[in-house]
């Protein structure tokens, strides 16, 4: 190992052990969740994530930004196994290290060469359309000047690995000439504009520069919306499969129903010594949602696909389902931090419901899933709300006006309407 590699393997060290330190806070967040039973049908769902996550297929209903972010998401699906070898090449002191793939390196250095490209004019194509259009979705009361700044930090970022990926491949075709390993398109195409330059020393200082931001931007991750980069995967993978609209029934509601229905049970049996307490119905906080519904908060990318389909915040009503998913975030970074600062058993005497999501929010759902529908990642903001929703009207009884009566019919004459079931026939005598 020379001096240049030592240096290099501490900076990798450090870098992903501050990524492993954060990545495991949020897992720890996330498991703050009450269990949720998605790991059935491993099949249907692995088609899915192809389809949606690696398809990137739910994008292209707005073609133009679809394609583009599609482009910067393959080009870094192939761009990462060239960054990978950098990493072995940097720690061994190597050259290129997977060249000995022999075919299979130079197709995948040609897509890299070639992605960059298509990532980097994507990307200065996003910035334009960021600082110079005025795209509606963009904005919205839960929008602050960090989200918008974050998402330029972002891209300014990519476009420096995309120069600089394509400048360390020039500098390197140009020092080897016709003897290097893979093939490099592009960069061939360009060398001849880099004539009179130091190939040496553009390579190494490229080289440093592209893998020094790849770790910055690893790091930076988990404090941004681009956290979505490493949640998609899983996030789509865990997402809901059944048929949009059914309603997943509670289970201690459902327990309490058969129980009833039930001619065998005794309803005034004591529970055994040792059975759990019962568990508040619906949510009030993020520690009563799932597990999915807090990995669903931690992808959301901000994107706003949701809220600009969302009836309720196009008729101009308080809701706004990009607004759920970063309150349910930011409250369970929140929660974190009191655990790490605390311990598990503090409270705050906070919750997301009242102190970050009003109870106007959650009563102007129309619980149509357009939000559901529209959002690239397969988010569930209704999941949230109507759980929100369950723990007012159960906990609290605290329903709006109209469904208290509506309550009341139900509990009085079977039926949501105001007449009792034996006058309900009576239209046939008219
Ligand atoms: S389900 Fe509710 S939040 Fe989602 S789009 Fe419909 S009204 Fe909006
Ligand atoms: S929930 Fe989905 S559609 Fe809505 S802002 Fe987040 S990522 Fe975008």
């Amino acid at each position: 190992m020379d001096r240049s590699s030592i240096i290099f393997s501490c900076i990798l060290f450090f870098a992903l052990g501050l990524f492993s330190y954060n990545l495991w806070k949020i897992v720890r967040n996330i498991r703050l969740g009450k269990s949720n039973n998605r790991f059935d049908q491993p099949l249907k769902r692995t088609k899915i994530l192809l389809k949606i996550a690696f398809g990137q297929t739910k994008l292209f209903a707005r073609p133009v930004s679809g394609i583009l972010h599609a482009l910067v998401y393959w080009g870094f699906l192939v761009i990462t196994i060239g960054t990978v070898e950098m990493m072995v090449d940097g720690v061994f002191s190597l050259d290129r290290s997977f060249g000995v793939l022999g075919r299979f390196y130079d197709i995948a250095t040609a897509s890299g060469d070639v992605m960059a490209v298509l990532v980097l004019v994507s990307c200065l194509m996003f910035m334009f359309r960021r600082l110079f259009l005025k795209i509606k979705r963009f904005s919205g009361k839960e929008m602050k000047k960090s989200s918008s700044l974050d998402a330029i930090v972002a891209l300014v970022i990519i476009v420096l690995l995309m120069v600089s990926l394509l400048t360390m491949n020039i500098g390197y075709i140009g020092l080897h000439h016709e003897s290097y390993f893979g093939s490099f398109p592009i960069s061939n195409f360009l060398l001849p504009y880099f004539d009179n330059w130091n190939l040496h020393l553009l390579h190494d200082i490229s080289w440093w520069a592209h893998i020094m931001l790849v770790l910055i931007f690893l790091n930076e991750l988990p404090y941004s919306k681009h956290f979505h980069v490493v949640m998609s995967i899983p996030n789509v993978y865990f997402s809901n499969i059944e048929n949009l609209g059914k309603m997943e029934n509670m289970t201690s509601v459902t327990k309490e129903v058969k129980l009833m229905m039930d001619p065998n049970a005794d309803p005034y049996a004591t529970p055994p010594a040792d059975a759990p307490p019962p568990e508040a119905f619906g949510a009030k906080d993020v520690t009563d949602l799932n597990w999915v519904q807090l990995m669903n908060a931690y992808s959301c990318t901000e994107c706003g696909r949701c809220t600009s389909e969302c009836p309720a915040n196009q008729t101009g009503k308080l809701l706004s389902p990009r607004k759920i998913m970063m309150d349910t975030r930011q409250r369970l970074k929140e929660v974190g931090k009191n655990i790490d600062k605390h311990g598990k058993n503090y409270t705050d005497n906070k919750s997301l419901l009242n102190d970050y999501i009003s109870t106007e929010e959650i009563w102007a759902c129309t619980t149509c899933n357009a939000c559901t529908q529209a959002c690239p990642l397969n988010i569930d903001p209704l999941s949230i709300i109507v759980d929100l929703r369950r723990n007012l009207v159960m906990e609290e009884s605290a329903a709006p006006q109209e469904l208290n009566m509506m309550f009341n019919n139900i509990e009085n004459n079977g039926a949501p309407w105001q007449f009792p079931a034996a006058d309900r026939l009576k239209w046939k005598d008219e």
